[in-house]
């Protein structure tokens, strides 16, 4: 029992950034289980050759030559971007939230506006980017400002459509602080819109979730969208 809680507890931990604990962790997790540990050359090599060979073949596919100067090293680089751009599956968000949770009796609407976003659509995996806005007002709990961007990064750094992030940002924080209420908004250009010129340059998407005294009292949300400004 003692030993699968301890397993448990280093899974998460790669998150929380202690190099110390890195080393510790990477001797004794379980290959069979992606606990995200970036740092296993062996492992992440398994996932880069065959990812390689794919990109080898789209490069074939839209009538290039792989074998120009210029793309010998594209598919691998394309394979390594991808890991990058996707680490956010190897990363658990509310392990990260409950890294930084505090007592505080503060009540008030706590706000960050203005998260840089960058996440791909899985309809086209085409980048869309664009600004998050996160406001929650705490029953007891706070978490520490910084966790905040990082968990949109986590769910950003997987395959989405920004309905889904939007939502899964407020379910992360509404589950882990248990707060009043949370509300989450965000606004993206798509570039499977703009560069495929179904929609004008310059539009917008914009997406909420809000949960509690956000949908409640409309005092509340009245205020919050007013903070962030949003048209
Ligand atoms: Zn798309």
């Amino acid at each position: 029992m003692k030993s699968e809680s301890m397993k448990q507890e280093k899974t998460v931990s790669d998150i929380l950034v202690n190099s110390a604990m890195k080393t510790r962790n990477h001797e004794t997790c379980d290959l069979d289980d992606p606990c995200g540990h970036e740092h296993e050359p062996e492992r992440e090599e398994s996932f880069l050759t065959p990812m390689a060979d794919a990109v080898y073949s789209l490069l074939e596919g839209i009538g290039e030559d792989p074998a120009r100067e210029g793309l010998l090293k594209t598919p691998e680089r394309v394979a390594k971007s991808l890991r990058f751009l996707t680490q956010g599956y190897r990363q658990d968000p509310e392990q990260l939230l409950k890294t930084a949770v505090f007592t505080e009796s503060y009540d008030e609407m706590v706000l960050v506006k203005d998260i840089d976003i960058y996440s791909m659509c899985e309809h086209h995996m085409l980048p869309f980017f664009g600004k998050a806005h996160i406001a929650y007002i705490p029953d007891g709990k706070i978490v520490g400002l910084s966790k905040i961007p990082r968990v949109v990064e986590v769910f950003a750094r997987r395959l989405q459509v920004q309905e889904r992030l939007t939502q899964q940002i407020r379910d992360a924080i509404q589950n882990v602080l248990c707060p009043r209420g949370v509300g989450v908004v965000i606004e993206a250009t798509h570039m499977c819109m703009v560069m495929r010129g179904i929609e004008k340059q310059n539009s917008l998407t914009t997406t909420s979730a809000m949960s509690g005294e956000f949908l409640t009292n409309q005092s509340t949300r009245s205020e919050f969208l007013r903070l962030i400004g949003s048209k």
